[in-house]
Formats: C-alpha cells, sequence, structure tokens
C-alpha cells in the first residue's frame, strides 16, 4: 500500500529494515500489512493513518449492473460516484458497519474502488513563553518603576539561566508578561511542550564493577561479533545472579564507541524497576525508557528523538523492537524466555523472533539472554543457528541456592497451606534479620471452591471456569471476564457447609502468615495490589529498603529481581502449574521455579529453596532438583520429538468465536475441513475443532483448530481467502476468526 512511501519530516515513515521487517511479520504472522506497520509507530502517528476509499472507474454500463447487486453495494457506489473520495470513518458513519469492509474488498478486486491510507502527521503540541529581547527600547526600563509587578516579572526573567521560560514557570500572569512584551522588554515565542521523562526508576549508585573472567570471555565473544560488521544471534545462558546485565551493560558500551545504536528488550518494565534503574545509571541521556505509564505525547517524543538520533539506546517492552534507531548494532532481548514477548493481540507477533529478524535485516548483533531460555532458543543454540555463551557460575562464587521439596502429604502443617517445615524455616530468617520470598502461582485453578460433600466447584457462568474467592469483600470473582457473585457459606448445590478453599490465593495466604508471625509486617505483590500504576514499584521499594521481611506474591516475583538479603524462597504449590492442559506445562513450570530459586542467596549469605509439592513424581523436579537446564532440556527434548511438538513443528491456531455456541462450533469445523483439504498429508496435520481452553470469555464460545505443520508454510492468500469464505458462510452469527501463528498458551 502506498503507505510504505510516506514521508515524515521529508524521510520515509519507516527506515528501511523496519519496512522490511513489517513486510516479514505480515507474512510470517499471516496478517495486515497496515496491521503492522500500526503496530510499528507510536499511538500519535498511528492515529493520523485515515483509512481512505477512492472511486477508481465506475461507469454504468451493463457489465457493471451485476456489480450493484446488493442494497450495500448499490449505497457504497452511488456516495462514492457522489463523492469520489471518502475516509472509512466516513462512510461508516452513513453506512452503518455491517460486512462494510468486506462489500469494499468485493469492490476493490472488482476494479470499482480502491483502497488506500491517507496520512497526516501530529506535531507535538506548542506552547507560549517569553525571553529578555536582546535590544532594549529607550526609557523601557525606567517604565518599570511604578510598576511592582511588571518588575518581579522582568526580574524573573533576568536571573533564570533557561533562554525561553513559559508563563506558569514564571509565576506572572500573562497579563503581566504580555505589559512587557508592549514596552519592547520581552519577546512572546512558541516552544514545544517538554515531556517529564524521569519515570522513577531507581539510579542508586553502584560501585564500579570490573567483569569477572567469565564476563569478560562472554564480552569478547560479542564484540569480536560486533567487529565483522555482519548478523549474528547469541544465547547467554547465565544462571540466575551470574550478573548478565552487567555483560549487556558492557556490550553497550562498545556498541556506542562504534558509533552504533542499540535496543534492548525486557519482558515487563513495571515489574524489573531495578535492571532499568541500572542501564539508566550507566547511560544516562544516552538511553530513552520507554513504558506504559508514558502518555501518547511522551511515547511520541521518545520516537522523535530516537528517530533524530539523540538519544543512542532505547529500553522497554515488546513495541520497543519497531524503535527507529538508525545504525542499530546490537539489540539484547532480557529474560528471552518471557511469554510476555508475544502479543495476544493483532498483530500477533512474538518480540523475540522479531528481534532476531530485525537483527538479520540491519546486519546487527543480537542477544538472547536467561538463566532458562525457551526451548526453542536452546534448540537453536544446539544446532548451531545460534552462539551459544555460558555463564555458569554466579558473581563473586555466591553457591546456587540448596532447592529442596516439601512433600505435602506426609508433612505436618502449621496452618492449611503452610508446612510445619517452611515454617520453620521462615522463623529461623527472621530470626536472623534475613528476608524471605513466597510464590503462589496463580496459573491453575487457584482460589477456587471445592465442595467436600458433593464435590462441586462454582463456575464463572459467562466462562464456565472455577471462580475465586475473595476474602475482602466476601465474594466470588471470575478472572476472565471479571463477573462477580456474593459469597454463600453453603454449597450451592447440595447446601453442605462443608467447604474447601482449593489451592488458596495470594490473599488467603497472607491471612495463614499473618496469624503465624502476628507481629510481621507482609507484602503482598498479586493482580489485587498492583492495579494503580507504580504501585509494583513501591512494594519492590519497599522490600528493598528491608520495611518488611517476607514478600509474598504470584509470579511477579520470579522475575529479575536482586534484593542480597534474600535467603529463603518458597514456593506453595510448586506442582501446581503441572496440570494445565498445554504442551508446554513442564517449561513453564521449569522456569518459574528456576527462577523465583534464583532470588535467594545472591550475594554472600548462603540461599535454600523449598517447593511444597502434591505430586511429586514428575521429571521436572529432578531436573530441579540438580539445578540443571540441560538435563531438563533433554527430558523435554524426547517429549517434544514424540509428539512432534514446535520446535519439531510450527504451529498456528485458528480460532473461530460466536456467541452462539453451534455457529462456533460448526465454523471450527468448516475451517477444519479447508484446511485438511488444501495440507498435502505429509506437510502436516489438522487437530480439533476443540474447545478453547477456556471455552466462553464474555459471553463468547469459542473453538480452535491446530494446525501443525512439518515442512511447507501457509500462505497469507490462502489464509485470507479461507477467513472469508468462513466469515461469509456464516453470516448470520457475528462471527471472528482469528490467526495465530506459533501461539504462546493453548
Ligand atoms: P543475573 O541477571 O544474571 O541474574 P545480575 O546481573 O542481576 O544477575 O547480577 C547479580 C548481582 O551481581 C548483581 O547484584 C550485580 O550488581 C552483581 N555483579 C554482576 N557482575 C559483577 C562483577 N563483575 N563484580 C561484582 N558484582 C557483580
Ligand atoms: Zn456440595
Ligand atoms: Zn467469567
Amino acid at each position: 500500500t502506498e503507505i510504505i512511501d510516506l514521508l515524515y519530516d521529508g524521510e520515509p515513515l519507516l527506515g528501511e529494515d523496519l519496512l522490511k521487517l513489517t513486510g516479514w511479520m505480515a507474512d510470517y504472522y499471516l496478517s495486515r500489512r497496515i496491521d503492522t506497520i500500526s503496530a510499528a509507530l507510536p499511538a500519535a502517528v498511528r492515529t493520523t493513518i485515515h483509512d481512505m476509499v477512492e472511486l477508481t472507474d465506475f461507469s454504468l454500463q451493463a457489465e457493471n449492473r451485476r456489480v450493484i447487486n446488493t442494497t450495500l453495494r448499490r449505497s457504497i457506489m452511488q456516495l462514492m460516484i457522489r463523492e469520489k473520495r471518502l475516509t472509512m470513518l466516513q462512510l461508516q458513519r452513513r453506512l452503518g458497519k455491517k460486512q462494510l469492509y468486506r462489500t469494499l474488498s468485493e469492490l476493490e478486486r472488482g476494479g470499482h474502488l480502491r483502497l488506500t491510507k491517507k496520512f497526516t502527521s501530529t506535531r507535538p503540541k506548542l506552547q507560549t513563553a517569553y525571553r529578555l529581547s536582546e535590544t532594549v527600547p529607550e526609557g523601557a526600563e525606567e517604565s518599570l518603576h511604578g510598576a511592582l509587578k511588571q518588575l518581579e516579572a522582568f526580574l524573573a526573567l533576568s536571573s533564570t539561566t533557561d533562554p525561553c521560560v513559559p508563563a506558569e514557570t514564571i509565576g506572572s500572569s500573562r497579563e503581566i508578561l504580555n505589559a512587557l512584551v508592549k514596552k519592547g522588554l520581552v519577546e512572546k515565542v512558541q516552544i514545544e511542550v517538554k515531556s517529564n521523562f524521569s519515570s522513577g526508576f531507581a539510579e542508586e549508585p553502584q560501585s564500579v564493577k570490573n567483569p569477572t573472567a567469565a564476563q569478560k570471555h562472554a564480552l569478547e565473544a560479542l564484540q569480536s561479533a560486533l567487529n565483522n560488521k555482519r548478523y549474528a544471534t547469541f544465547l547467554l545462558h547465565g544462571v540466575t545472579g551470574s550478573g548478565k546485565t552487567l555483560v549487556y551493560i558492557e556490550f553497550l558500551k562498545s556498541v556506542l564507541a562504534a558509533g552504533k545504536t542499540a535496543i534492548v528488550l525486557v519482558p515487563e518494565i513495571s515489574l524489573t524497576p531495578q535492571t532499568a534503574g541500572r542501564f539508566r545509571q550507566h547511560f544516562h541521556d544516552d538511553i530513552t525508557i520507554l513504558h506504559s505509564g508514558m502518555s501518547n505525547q511522551e511515547k511520541y517524543d521518545a520516537w522523535h528523538s530516537l528517530r533524530q538520533g539523540k538519544t543512542k539506546i532505547a529500553l522497554g517492552a515488546r513495541s520497543t523492537i519497531f524503535a527507529p534507531l538508525k545504525n542499530l548494532g546490537a539489540i539484547i532481548v532480557d529474560e528471552e524466555h518471557d511469554g510476555a514477548y508475544k502479543q495476544d493481540r493483532t498483530p500477533r507477533y512474538q518480540a523475540r523472533d522479531t528481534a532476531i529478524m530485525r537483527a538479520l535485516f540491519s546486519k546487527a548483533i543480537c542477544v538472547l539472554g536467561s538463566a532458562t531460555p525457551s526451548f526453542e532458543s536452546y534448540h537453536n543454540a544446539r544446532n548451531g543457528k545460534y552462539s551459544l555463551i555460558n555463564l555458569r557460575e554466579r558473581v563473586d562464587g555466591a553457591a546456587m541456592p540448596l532447592i529442596k521439596l516439601v512433600w505435602m502429604k506426609e508433612s505436618p502443617k502449621a496452618s492449611s497451606s503452610i508446612s510445619e517445615l517452611l515454617f520453620r524455616q521462615i522463623e529461623l530468617r527472621l530470626e536472623k534479620n534475613e528476608q524471605v520470598i513466597l510464590l503462589q502461582n496463580r496459573r491453575g485453578f487457584a482460589g477456587s471452591i471445592f465442595c467436600l460433600s458433593c464435590g462441586h466447584t462454582p463456575l464463572c457462568r459467562f466462562c464456565n471456569i472455577p471462580m475465586v474467592y475473595h476474602a475482602a469483600e466476601n465474594h466470588l470473582r471470575c478472572h476472565y471476564c471479571g463477573h462477580r457473585v456474593k459469597f454463600r457459606a453453603s454449597c450451592e448445590k447440595c447446601q453442605s457447609t462443608d467447604l474447601f478453599f482449593k489451592s488458596s490465593g495470594t490473599e488467603r495466604i497472607e491471612e495463614e502468615l499473618q496469624k503465624l508471625f502476628p507481629e510481621e509486617k507482609i507484602l503482598r505483590m498479586d493482580v489485587d495490589t498492583t492495579t494503580r500504576k507504580g504501585s509494583h514499584g513501591r512494594i519492590l521499594k519497599e522490600f528493598h529498603d528491608q520495611k518488611a521481611r517476607i514478600l509474598l506474591g504470584t509470579q511477579m516475583v520470579a522475575k529479575g529481581l536482586d534484593f542480597p538479603a534474600v535467603t529463603l524462597v518458597g514456593v506453595l504449590m510448586a506442582d501446581i502449574g503441572l496440570n494445565i492442559p498445554d504442551f508446554r506445562a513442564s517449561e513453564r513450570t521449569f522456569s518459574l521455579l528456576t527462577q523465583v530459586a534464583g532470588r535467594a542467596g545472591r550475594s554472600t549469605l548462603p540461599g535454600e529453596v523449598y517447593l511444597q509439592v502434591y505430586n511429586k513424581e514428575s521429571d521436572v523436579f529432578t531436573a530441579l532438583l540438580q539445578g540443571s537446564y540441560e538435563k531438563f532440556f533433554d527430558q523435554e527434548s524426547a517429549t517434544r520429538a514424540a509428539l512432534r511438538y514446535p520446535p519439531l513443528s510450527r504451529l498456528i491456531k485458528f480460532e473461530c468465536s460466536a456467541t452462539d455456541e453451534k455457529e462456533a462450533e460448526s465454523a471450527a469445523l468448516y475451517c477444519k475441513e479447508t484446511l485438511t483439504a488444501h495440507l498435502p498429508m505429509e506437510s502436516g496435520t489438522v487437530l480439533g475443532p476443540a474447545p478453547a481452553g477456556i471455552a466462553k470469555i464474555k459471553g463468547r464460545f469459542r473453538y480452535h483448530v491446530l494446525v501443525k505443520l512439518f515442512e511447507a508454510k501457509l500462505s497469507a492468500a490462502f489464509v485470507r481467502e479461507m477467513s472469508d469464505h468462513i466469515i461469509s458462510r456464516f453470516r448470520s452469527a457475528a462471527l471472528s476468526f482469528i490467526v495465530d501463528v506459533d501461539p504462546q498458551n493453548l
């Protein structure tokens, strides 16, 4: 489309590498080009791309009568013949939305209309400011003597170092300043509104650290690749606490010294303020930190300054991969295994994989770092696609934490979810004034209720998944759609009062802990305590400053925290994540437990980890107790090979959803038939249709069909045609159709 040729400030809107990248994404993720391009632009620029409809050729000849065979087509053509050119929005307002897009593309295919894009740019907001005039007219200064307020304003302006100052900063009213302008003492100018870039991330001064031998070794490999000026990807596999951040920072220094720019991706910036702070502390104004707390204006400003080369490093979550940096030398993907790199709305891209492609198009070095690499990345390192760098030990000889299993069935309990053993361990650390992190995995059926008489579990009537009990409000709540009902202390089915709070949520565990340690302040970090902006940071800071010694939370507490006084990590239900019907369940559990264990004993004090389990018979625990990623990888390889799961195949998920369950299911069935008819036997298999993991969300039923591709690629054109077909066949159902390449969740 024409958008590709659009200029911005006289330069192409997207540089050549981003142009290629968005093209690759559209191709690989089977999405529309306009969606991938939009994803690569800040919202302020994105909103100025208008979908346009233009009349190309239409004379009412006999052959064209056929075109006007529906009311909608007729209305569109009549309108277009009159107007010649309309934005999509105008058209929608006049004709209503229903089926407009599809009809338009049909008319486009017939050559009657053209769908294009129009682009207008937003400029940064301007504001009025004042500065002293260069030359002062005769007698002007004397005229200030009687006017006290004018004199004040004039003196304020004379004493500031800023050349131009907005009225608010001077503290005088506009009338007074305008009076000075009239007298010729002061001039009025327009300046750009300055955004406040300080993001509140801790920038603790740290002592200068010299890289250890292992870190040096890693650096040398990266630096020599950089000098080659060719694309390469490295997998930096470093155990928790091995000092990966210092390697990134030192490498980035070489990148800047070589006159190049860089991108640093982190999974979720609000969860890792420490990491962001460390980069900021080293690179000051050379780094732009992009985070969700920024306004659209601030994001726009950041985009602009990266584009102009004013800042050299962009750090942020997945969309930072589109930072408009020129002369890119390196891309670092920290915690590359993290699921947050996959976007779960259109375009459904994987930022880590997209990073590798951008590095390829820019001839840059890509560094993937993790203590628990994704199975796919390690596979690629083993087969030579990536170069593997190992950091096998913790910095400064700190030992890896000692991991122990507590089998709940045989262990005495201090409370319903905490074993006597874990309780004693917590007590011990508190006596020594050390810190404790406790993890309650929320995945699975955490917090739901189980009737001990009839086995009933209350389900959300919209989503068909267990409702979660919230003690503070005394209600049950659905964690997918938010639906809530008042909690009744008896079973809704058999009226028994013998209820069991199956695998309690964090809130209940906090209660248990508070009973066990009445004097202790407990910090809780989960979705409920972190809804407000900046609350993650506040909780972590409190813990960091040792204002509390117990931090209890969900997966959030497993990520990247570096607190030297933490010597104990406890996981309350370590096996809960293994029961989820997803082929990545083992990988996720291994990774989560290794990561959270890695928070313990990172400094001089040794760390211990207690994993409470209900089912101890899993290979995952064998590898975990040995602290061996390689062992886990080998076990997992066997499973994946047997079932031909990725990376030994490629998965594409097709999801049909509708308010009517039968429509959703039959659309999915039709999708399966279409796929099966077109896919040669040896290239792959088609599975399903099956209800999606959560079959119903917000009143819509969801069914999916899964394609396991062994070799051939599905073409985007085929998929588009298929979806057009499915949607037009199931017209009545308000059907929606989603294609997800390399799905993260099944
Ligand atoms: P990782 O990300 O690999 O888990 P970090 O980068 O957080 O580990 O480093 C762990 C700790 O070791 C941090 O507190 C860091 O400041 C410290 N550290 C890293 N490298 C060195 C070094 N060369 N000398 C001293 N301390 C270091
Ligand atoms: Zn019951
Ligand atoms: Zn629900």
